[in-house]
């Protein structure tokens, strides 16, 4: 393996994973004087390109970075079909869509694992904004609004001694107006505690007694998988029950008909009717169907979150890296007043592979 280039694409996945976007990559790789692919190409093969245009060492652009970060070739994958040649007499290339590539897994060593993939990309799905002072916003794709599901938008204030302040609302209350969401205002100090905090919880839970923690949550994930397939069965059976019902309904509806026991534009109504309700149900059954056989398959989840946080026995802060590899979202609940007067705001985290820890869910005393 070519080694100093794979150092470089490990970096970039690391600096990804670190919640940096493509913009500020390449310029880390221009303030460390990192040599670009062609650049580094050009090292080997000194007499390939004759223009100086080429020799432009340290010249990363963000579009490098987005390339590099979306080769599945560091996987240990070849993928072959990504281009093809729209005729035999034009050499222009076109994309073909994902879904023609084809991949050929485990080909060669790979340069990266497939978890850091995975979490560089969850992080480049999820829309990201850089803010003013150029700090990554480390909850990007994370929080999102408890009652309307759309994401808090993160905005910030600079205070008088020049100093940030941040917070986040609903997306659907700052674009629309509060007749159609609350605000649900957190500032991010707030919000940074709390979370900062449950994780630290969690790692402490696990790290104190291994084995029970691992137990609690291997009976956590089985009954709560198990729950839901027997809620989703019940659903199951009634429904098809239903579709033998309409069935029968049907068959009477023709007799009655046949027989000239209802008006014909009756008829065509209620055939209509029932046509639509059945039709519905039927459609609605593979669904049910698939996400039992999904749930049957999820008895490794509690394993696979103990490999995360063993990873973050020592933590002194949060960063993107760590709330994306531990958590799969951050529910805000709208401020509330109890009966004495206090107000008190509910932040509700569910974690990657097993969902809500019962004492994630929690009352931030705001008064
Ligand atoms: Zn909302």
């Amino acid at each position: 393996m070519d080694e100093p280039a794979a150092e470089v694409v490990r970096s970039i996945f690391r600096l990804a994973s670190q919640g940096n976007g493509f913009t500020r990559i390449a310029k880390m790789m221009r303030e460390n004087k990192v040599l670009t692919p062609i650049a580094y190409f050009n090292l080997h093969n000194p007499d390939y390109f004759k223009s100086d245009y080429w020799r432009q060492e340290f010249d990363w652009h963000c579009e490098s970075v987005r390339v590099i970060l979306n080769n599945e070739v560091y996987l240990g994958k070849l993928v072959y079909g990504k281009e093809q040649n729209r005729s035999m007499k034009s050499k222009k290339r076109i994309k073909n869509p994902k879904e023609d590539w084809i991949v050929v897994e485990n080909c060669h060593e790979p340069i990266i694992t497939q978890d850091m993939w995975d979490n560089v990309h969850r992080l480049l799905s999820s829309k990201r904004h850089e803010v003013k002072t150029g700090d990554v916003q480390i909850f990007a794709g994370l929080v999102k609004c408890a009652d309307c599901g759309h994401a808090l938008t993160y905005s910030q204030k600079q205070r008088a001694d020049g100093s940030y302040h941040g917070s986040y609302s609903c997306w659907m209350y700052k674009t629309h107006g509060k007749e159609y969401c609350a605000s649900h205002y957190i500032t991010y100090d707030d919000l940074y505690s709390v979370v900062f905090a449950d994780i630290q919880r969690v790692i402490r839970a696990y790290d104190y007694e291994p084995d029970r923690f691992r137990n609690l949550l291997n009976e956590r994930c089985s009954s709560n998988a198990e729950k839901r397939i027997e809620a989703l069965t019940a659903e199951y059976e009634q429904k098809t029950a239903r579709i033998a019902e309409i069935d029968k309904v049907l068959n009477k509806l023709y007799e009655d008909s046949a027989l000239g026991r209802i008006p014909e534009n009756r008829f065509e109504t209620m055939l209509q009717t029932y046509d639509i309700e059945q039709d519905t149900l039927r459609k609605s059954l593979p669904v049910l169907k698939a996400e039992m056989e999904q749930l049957a398959g999820q008895n490794d989840a509690s394993s696979r979150f103990i490999n995360v946080i063993r990873k973050y026995t020592y933590l002194n802060d949060l960063s993107a890296e760590i709330l994306n590899a531990l958590i799969d979202r951050i529910l805000v609940h709208h401020k509330e007043v109890g009966s004495d007067g206090s107000e008190y705001q509910q932040i509700e985290i569910y974690y990657r592979f097993i969902g809500r820890l019962d004492t994630a869910e929690k009352a931030k005393n705001v008064a």
